[in-house]
């Protein structure tokens, strides 16, 4: 019998099975005691894996858009200037949603694969005085890396709230709200958090806090308004029981395995084999001389490597051949060149079994489709990065 596939995709991940274990365990009242103190802890794991002391993390059942939509609603005020800082797909979508709560949109965009770079960041945050900044930290769309340090620190000196779309991040990229004075970082369950899909997630910091408190206008959305969620979430971390809507018992379950295991591994420990792994997938990519949309090496995520077809290749062939060597990876997703390329995730409990594995199918897959190449270059150069 054949193993299942192994999920090479940005989201969602092949999960540990200690996490899936989480899921299909009895359900729970939602105010037993031991789930309450699961509960609470998971919320206590999220500040340590945010890297914020004094931030309010919110666990509310939805995907990562909800967590996109919970900071629009809450921070946004009619006629708030929003600079999105506009990496690919999911700039285009922060933007559309801010609109939705009044926001006056400015994006700053760069060609596909490409980042704004801090001078141009800083002359958009001179001509159009915005109140919050928004950026991706990795758009899954091109896998293109922001600098969020180098943004956070740029972005006080102008005193805006900077709000960071982490969704193919937390957990995999470095994320450190405190050192690098992020205002408010949103991700989903499915992703580098390694929890299956069902968990918005995020960490409002003391300045997203106040902005919330002193609105004039009250949220115009009745789910997403912190009002009702907040005094949820001080009372599970108080251990006590409380409710608004039902929790996702199973997956806040699921996230307080995860968020354990991910502060067991160590944050340090945790972003270096993401990068590890990335390193050798990418040399990899290089080895079968395929391109990838990153423009630079330094522009590219570690989550996720985002490669061309060759030439004359057809995606959908290539991906289904892969599928019959039993690893999925995922189409492109960026409109303008959704066929010329396809994307692999490395994140979560990724190891080098899993990419080898992945090499080698797409090395299969290659041949299978007529492109011609070295026979195990492609593995060899993955071999040899992670031996380095
Ligand atoms: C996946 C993703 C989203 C959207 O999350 P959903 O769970 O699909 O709603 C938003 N931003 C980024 C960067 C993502 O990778």
């Amino acid at each position: 019998m054949k193993r299942s596939n192994l999920l090479m995709i940005p989201g969602p991940i092949a999960f540990d099975k200690d996490v899936l274990n989480a899921m299909g365990a009895p359900t729970r009242s939602h105010v037993a005691p031991d789930f309450i103190n699961e509960f609470g802890q998971a919320i206590e794991r999220m500040r340590a894996v945010w890297q914020s002391k004094k931030g309010q993390p919110f666990i509310i059942a939805g995907s990562g858009t909800l967590a996109m939509d919970l900071a629009g609603a809450n921070l946004v005020e009619p006629g708030d200037k929003v600079l999105v800082i506009n990496t690919g797909y999911f700039g285009d979508r922060f933007g559309k949603l801010l609109e939705r709560y009044g926001a006056v949109v400015e994006h700053l965009r760069t060609k596909p694969g490409s980042r704004p770079t801090l001078e141009e960041v800083e002359a958009k945050l001179k001509a159009f005085k915005p109140d919050i900044v928004t950026a991706t930290h990795v758009d899954t769309s091109t896998g293109v890396v922001n600098d969020i340090k180098g943004l956070g620190a740029l972005i006080k000196k102008y005193k805006a709230l900077f709000v960071v779309d982490g969704v193919c991040s937390v957990a995999g990229e470095e994320v450190n709200m405190d050192r690098d004075g992020l205002d408010l970082v949103l991700t989903a369950s499915q992703k580098a958090v390694a929890v299956p899909p069902g968990l918005a997630l995020l960490v409002a910091g003391p300045k997203a806090m106040d902005k919330f408190s002193n609105r004039k206008t009250p949220v115009p959305n009745y789910y997403a308004d912190w009002a009702n969620w907040l005094p949820i979430m001080q009372a599970y971390e108080a251990r006590k029981g409380a409710y608004f809507g039902t929790p996702a018992v199973n997956l806040v379950a699921a996230l307080n395995v995860s968020l354990g295991q991910i502060l067991d591994e160590g944050l340090d420990a945790r972003f270096g084999r993401h990068q590890k792994i990335s390193a050798c997938c990418k040399a990899a990519i290089k080895a079968l001389k395929l391109k990838q949309l990153p423009l630079k090496d330094e522009f590219a995520a570690s989550t996720m490597t985002a490669p061309y077809y060759p030439a004359g290749v057809a995606g959908g062939d290539l991906m289904k051949v892969m599928k019959d060597e039993g690893v999925i990876v995922a189409g492109g997703l960026l409109p303008e060149l959704k066929d010329k390329y396809f994307r692999i995730g490395h994140m979560g409990s990724v190891d080098i079994g899993d990419l080898l594995k992945t090499i080698a199918a797409l090395e299969v897959a290659l041949a299978k489709t007529g492109y011609k190449f070295t026979a195990g270059a492609g593995v060899a150069a993955a071999m040899k990065e992670y031996l380095k």
